[in-house]
């Protein structure tokens, strides 16, 4: 194992993903106080890569927090009623559960595991609802299918719905336009296509989400968007940030308007497409695996891949680690059948040769 965190391209989770040495080493600076000019230095450069990722003029919240913070500072600035969620996997199901456990009647538009929602379908739902909220995730981690969220999102605005959108896997990876769109409240954490380290989560509201949520009696303290945004038009953050993530975020951000964001769409949609021309490549060659996503259908973040009958998906993983490759399992009710790779953040094709070879070998050995 010696050397190998040197050389990037090894670790394919959907989360955490590989975190670049410089990136890391970057957490190294000295602390700071945050109620300095230094401080605002700092965060105002960090809004501007966060709006490119974002793709909003839109001030940025950052939160010392997991992604799940801020779905659930999202729900907390909705007004008391009733929520309709959009459930197809592990964290759709998780935003539905935030709502109910903060108090909302949560009904659910549920399609099976790797398939994703209907705009016309969703229509029907809310003629009848009498809904305050929609939410819906984007690129669902658990199995790799991607929602149309910006039809979504117009359909639930045709009702005059509001429409949360998690796009922890998606942000960064997928192409998402948050003010061309209108959405009205967009997530994402840091572990997962913005690649640095997990422990900070990010969003952005719409002039009339945050106008609206000051109403919301339920916001509570920590994750009240409406705080949030207050401190952010001036530069600052509620409480202590969690810098070192921040240093690590600057340097990360550094590399990401470099890229610049189309660069970045392309090169995960390239190796989505990558994906495909491996799937077809193994089976053409006798070897029963293919993805639980139809195709038009696929996240280009991370593919959720079924396994041969006769291969455990323990002793699969385990061969593919011998080759000093890591890839997921898969998740919740999908775990014993299939696995998962993350191929998002700074991985690129490339990287994704060597992890595909890996498979191959453990499909086959
Ligand atoms: C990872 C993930 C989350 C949860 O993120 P945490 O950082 O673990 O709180 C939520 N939604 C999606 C789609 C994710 O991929």
């Amino acid at each position: 194992m010696t050397g190998r965190s040197d050389t990037f391209g090894t670790f394919f989770l959907p989360g955490p993903t590989e975190v670049r040495r410089e990136v890391l080493e970057a957490m190294l600076r000295p602390m700071i106080p945050h109620r300095s000019t230094e401080f605002e230095d700092l965060f105002a450069r960090l809004q501007t890569g966060l709006q490119s990722v974002f793709q909003t003029s839109r001030p940025v919240f950052v939160s010392a927090a997991s992604a799940t913070g801020m779905m659930e500072a999202g729900i907390r600035c909705l007004e008391p009623g009733r929520v309709l969620s959009l459930v197809n996997g592990a964290f759709s199901e998780r935003f539905a559960s935030i709502a109910e456990k903060c108090g909302h009647v949560v009904d659910r538009y549920e399609v099976p595991w790797g398939e994703i929602h209907e705009p016309d379908e969703l229509d029907n739902y809310l003629t009848n609802g009498g809904y305050i909220g929609v939410t819906v995730v984007h690129s669902e981690t658990s199995t790799g299918a991607l929602n149309p969220v910006v039809q979504i999102s117009d359909t639930a605005h045709k009702h005059g719905v509001w429409c949360l959108v998690d796009s922890v896997s998606g942000l960064g990876g997928a192409e998402a336009r948050t003010d061309t769109s209108g959405f009205d409240y967009i997530l994402t954490g840091s572990q997962k296509a913005i690649a640095i380290p997990p422990g900070l989560a990010f969003g952005v509201a719409s002039k009339s989400f945050i106008e609206a949520a000051a109403n919301a009696p339920g916001r509570g303290a920590y994750f009240d968007l409406v705080e949030m945004h207050r401190f952010a038009t001036e530069g600052q953050v509620p409480s202590t940030p969690a810098l070192s993530l921040l240093y690590a975020l600057d340097k990360q951000l550094e590399a990401i308007l470099a890229e610049g964001m189309e660069n970045r769409w392309k090169r995960h949609n390239d190796m989505s497409t990558m994906m495909d021309a491996w799937l077809i490549e193994c089976q053409s060659d006798g070897i029963d695996v293919s993805n639980i996503v139809e195709k038009s259908r696929r996240s280009p973040t991370v593919s959720t891949l079924q396994l041969p009958e006769k291969l455990n998906a323990e002793a699969f993983l385990g061969k593919v680690r011998s080759r000093e490759i890591t890839v997921a399992s898969g998740y919740g009710k999908l775990k014993s059948r299939t696995f998962r790779i993350g191929h998002m953040g700074d991985h690129s094709p490339a990287t994704l040769e060597r992890c595909l070879d890996a498979c191959r070998w453990a499909l086959v050995n």
